[in-house]
């Protein structure tokens, strides 16, 4: 298995590095934030603050396939992620509800073999 070191951009067609979008098309982030409000969600402190709480809540285990999340490193850094359970895109009103320590839910990354559940390989919502 290798990895992809560059793809092409859709729009103009010029090859960008692997893992970014293309500097020339890319909308910036204040074109994504008018774009999608919600995403302002993820920049709250108080997503950052309570998804910690959230994984303590969940035993540091993906709340998906239950896989131990300590160890596992995220290219941010991060060993797991975060998602908003109920899309952040249903709060525009009340954003900070999104980020609720209810409303987060934490699952593991991609690892050599199988994809993560962040990723989409989640089980479903039940
Ligand atoms: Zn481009
Ligand atoms: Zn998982």
């Amino acid at each position: 298995m290798s990895a992809r070191l560059a793809h092409i951009c859709p729009t103009c067609r010029r090859i960008v590095p692997a893992r970014q979008s293309c500097a020339r098309c890319a909308p910036t982030e204040a074109e994504r934030l008018e774009a999608q409000p919600f995403r302002r969600a993820y920049r709250d402190p108080a997503y950052r603050r309570n998804r910690l709480q959230r994984y303590e809540l969940a035993g540091g285990r993906c709340e998906s396939c239950g896989v131990e999340l300590k160890g596992r490193i995220h290219p941010d850094g991060e060993p797991w992620q975060s998602d908003h359970h109920v899309p952040a895109s249903a709060f525009l009103a009340l954003p900070e509800l999104a980020s609720a320590v209810e409303n987060l839910r934490v699952y593991c990354t991609t690892r050599p073999g199988r994809r993560g559940c962040h990723a989409g390989a989640r089980k479903p919502a039940s």
